[in-house]
């Protein structure tokens, strides 16, 4: 990874691991505690009347704006963040990052810095509930229109999504989500990538490549060293990883992640100190938790694949051989991750007779936590998807989601099995 060092050099080379455990932070800076200490000062004390000019000139002016400025007031920035901020664009092989309240507030960020009255966006399909909520509702309000992509592993289908949008107006940005939920479908981000840059030529200005990182997080995939321009992600789920806060990235060059800091200061979404914390706590065990999940997950999918209750397990590790998605895949991706869906052989009544079975897994939505959880898609996060869009995603009424956590794998078979006596 092109990780970025500190000024006295000391982190060339490290790896993601370790920079996770302590990058950016110098004891020397408070008292000498190992620790950073969380700073909850919502304003910064100016040493003189002179000085106060200098700060605000420097935020609003200086070379980076407002990254390198000292701190004026928290809503624009304050330490934690900062130090968490460095943290995260390290892990992406960013030069810089944006830490928002809520992965929400990141995609909103976006959008909303990169698209205007209009001009129409570009997306892949299908994607998560809220950002569909957001180009549907509210940017459809604002004269923007979302345009789906069919098949994002193809050329022609992109070309065809690309003229549709075109009649409305200029593409502002492309936004990818990949792996998608709950199909699993992948987007080359790279053919995206080399497509910006061709309607970059066509109609003055180069739409933004967005993408969504959520579904495999930073240590699985990296979308800037694809060619997109922003990664985002919700750090809520794997980054967190403990299911007890909210949080949002978006990861990128300086220039580009200057403006959205610069909205989220405007927006008032940024990540509160203790959050900040916490994340910064929360990513020293991101790569343990994260391989322990993912080989959890590997055996959980194998087990169902091979049980004679289960129709499907739509599992990244188990893509056909000579696939495109798999091609793409294998390039694109450095594992499958942990979250995944199956079908069993039943309809609602068999699903919530074994989900009201279990034991270990605790039923509910989100993924990425230490715990696993499970949920019945089509009465949960597709509730309000109609049902042939459903259909067309691949969530019917035995569909289930699970997030597979950090429990002992033995533990995790034998619950999903007791609990497949169901029915
Ligand atoms: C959860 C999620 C989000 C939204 O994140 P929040 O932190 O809940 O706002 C966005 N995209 C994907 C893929 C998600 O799973």
């Amino acid at each position: 990874m092109s990780a970025k060092t500190s000024p006295d050099g000391r982190d060339a080379g490290l790896h993601p691991d370790t920079l996770a455990v302590g990058y950016g932070y110098d004891p020397r800076e408070a008292y000498g505690a190992v620790k950073p200490p969380i700073v909850l000062s919502s304003t910064f004390a100016y040493p003189s009347a002179a000085a106060a000019k200098d700060v605000h000139r420097a935020y609003f002016d200086g070379p980076a704006p407002e990254r390198d400025a000292p701190f004026i007031y928290a809503r624009l920035d304050h330490p934690n963040l900062k130090l968490l901020q460095e943290r995260l664009a390290v892990l992406d092989g960013a030069e810089d990052a944006a830490a928002f309240a809520s992965g929400m507030a990141a995609i909103s960020a976006t959008m909303l810095a990169h698209l205007k009255p209009g001009q129409s966006v570009l997306h892949t399909t299908p994607l998560y509930g809220g950002t569909h909520g957001l180009l549907h509702g509210p940017m459809t309000g604002l004269g923007i229109k979302p345009v789906g992509i069919a098949d994002a592993l193809d050329r022609m289908s992109l070309e065809a999504a690309a003229e549709t949008a075109l009649a409305h107006g200029p593409i502002g940005l492309i936004h990818v989500e990949s792996p998608a939920n709950p199909t699993a479908g992948i987007a080359d981000i790279q053919m995206i990538a080399a497509f910006a840059d061709e309607l970059g030529g066509r109609q003055q200005t180069r739409p933004v490549v967005s993408v969504d990182n959520t579904f495999l997080g930073s240590l699985l995939q990296k979308p800037l060293e694809c060619g997109a321009d922003l990664c985002i992600t919700s750090l809520t789920k794997y980054a967190g990883g403990h299911s007890d806060l909210l949080g949002g990235s978006v990861t990128g060059s300086l220039q580009r992640i200057g403006p959205l800091r610069m909205l989220r200061t405007l927006l008032g979404t940024h990540m509160d100190p203790f959050t900040s914390w916490l994340l910064l706590r929360s990513l020293e065990t991101f790569p343990l938790r994260n391989a322990r999940a993912n080989a959890n997950a590997r055996a959980i999918a194998a087990f169902l694949r091979d049980h004679q209750k289960v129709e499907t397990v739509t599992y990244l590790g188990f893509l056909d051989e000579g696939s495109p998605a798999k091609a793409v895949y294998d390039r694109q991706c450095g594992g499958a991750g942990s979250t995944f869906s199956f079908r069993i052989k039943g309809g609602e009544r068999e699903a919530f007779a074994m989900l009201d079975r279990l034991k270990v897994f605790r039923m509910a939505v989100s993924l990425g936590g230490t715990e696993s959880l499970i949920c019945h898609s089509a009465s949960t996060t597709h509730y309000l998807v109609p049902p042939e869009i459903r259909k067309m995603v691949g969530v019917d009424d035995s569909s289930l989601r699970i997030s597979v956590g950090i429990e002992h794998p033995d533990d995790l078979v034998a619950d999903l099995d007791q609990a497949l006596k169901a029915f």
